[in-house]
């Protein structure tokens, strides 16, 4: 039996008088159960767990058997509006230099304090406080693997290993991320990073929209079997990781592949290109494992473009391989 879909209309009243509107979704399956929250782009550059949550909504309007859904695709509305991580940013400034705009660190939000604050106070209010279970969608920067982050609580961590993806990180506690404020007041609050800021991927989506599921089939909101995603997943506090490094300076072209894969010791890379004399240095895996960050990255790389370039000084980062220790 389908369920409607119930569009609802968060009003935020900004300091400036102004009034901003967020828009959410409700599903209802009639039937007593949990409460799922689901949010994503509370930094408005990670915008892939929104379009895996209105796949989820679809999917939960047909066939939701037990509890509520409530999904904000589009929490900061205005830094999504604004193309930025948070509100009122200037070209290339770092994610760190929030100036008390970073969304994830003010849950349960402040009436009555900055803008950001506001949003989420107005979104806490309409629909988080009723939630019982939040699941908090965000992206990392394209070269590194996305991630399954949670603190080590029991129940939770075991609730992570089942949602299928490869990299579980156990975070140290955070009361004013919106995961760890449902944590704290004893609720389940989980956070998930996708690969890649500013862009909608269709695998990262689909890999998005399985986590959702198992998730909702894991609290048994939704019927059928988990489905089995990356097969092996590794808890950072049961892996041990090894970077590789550049031998020279250079531009480092990347062989065929990317994060999440397996490798094998010595499986070639890729290499660099000597700015000195154009020689050319390849570069292998160092241990078997998974690839959980590939390619030449560096600080600020979410937000300015530089970071992304692939030429390199030696010493610097080119992967990342992961494996479980014993
Ligand atoms: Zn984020």
């Amino acid at each position: 039996m389908a369920h409607r879909v119930e569009t609802q209309r968060i009003r935020v009243n900004l300091r400036s008088g102004q009034t901003v509107t967020i828009p959410g979704w409700r599903v209802d399956s009639g039937t007593a159960g949990p409460c799922l929250l689901l949010t994503a782009a509370q930094h408005g550059n990670e915008v892939q767990g929104a379009e895996a949550i209105r796949r989820f909504v679809e999917d939960a309007a047909e066939r939701l058997t037990n509890g509520r859904v409530f999904a904000v695709p589009m929490v900061n509305l205005p830094a999504v509006r604004e193309r930025r991580p948070h509100i009122r940013m200037r070209p290339e400034q770092p994610y760190g230099d929030a100036r008390g705009h970073n969304m994830n660190h003010w849950w349960s939000g402040e009436k009555s304090g900055n803008d950001t604050a506001r949003l989420a106070r107005a979104i806490y209010e309409a629909i988080g406080a009723e939630a019982t279970h939040a699941l908090d969608l965000h992206c990392w920067e394209k070269h590194k693997a996305g991630a399954v982050l949670v603190r080590d609580v029991p129940g939770i961590r075991e609730l992570a290993g089942k949602l299928g993806h490869r990299f579980v990180d156990i975070r140290p506690p955070n009361d004013r991320t919106l995961g760890g404020y449902f944590c704290a007041t004893g609720r389940v609050g989980i956070t998930y990073e996708f690969s890649g800021q500013y862009v909608v991927l269709e695998h990262e989506v689909r890999h998005g929209l399985m986590l959702i599921r198992n998730l909702a089939k894991a609290l048994g909101m939704l019927p059928g079997r988990l489905s089995a995603g990356h097969r092996s997943v590794l808890f950072s506090d049961e892996c041990e990781s090894v970077d590789v490094t550049a031998p020279c300076s250079g531009l480092f072209v990347t062989a065929p592949g990317g994060v999440y894969e397996s490798v094998v010791e010595g499986r070639l890379l890729g290499h660099v290109l000597s700015d000195i004399d154009l020689s050319v240095h390849q570069i292998h895996a160092p241990t078997d494992g998974y690839l959980r960050v590939f390619g030449a990255s560096r600080a600020n790389c979410d937000v300015a473009m530089p970071g992304h370039h692939p030429y390199v000084t030696k010493g610097e980062r080119l992967a990342t391989v992961a494996f479980k220790v014993n």
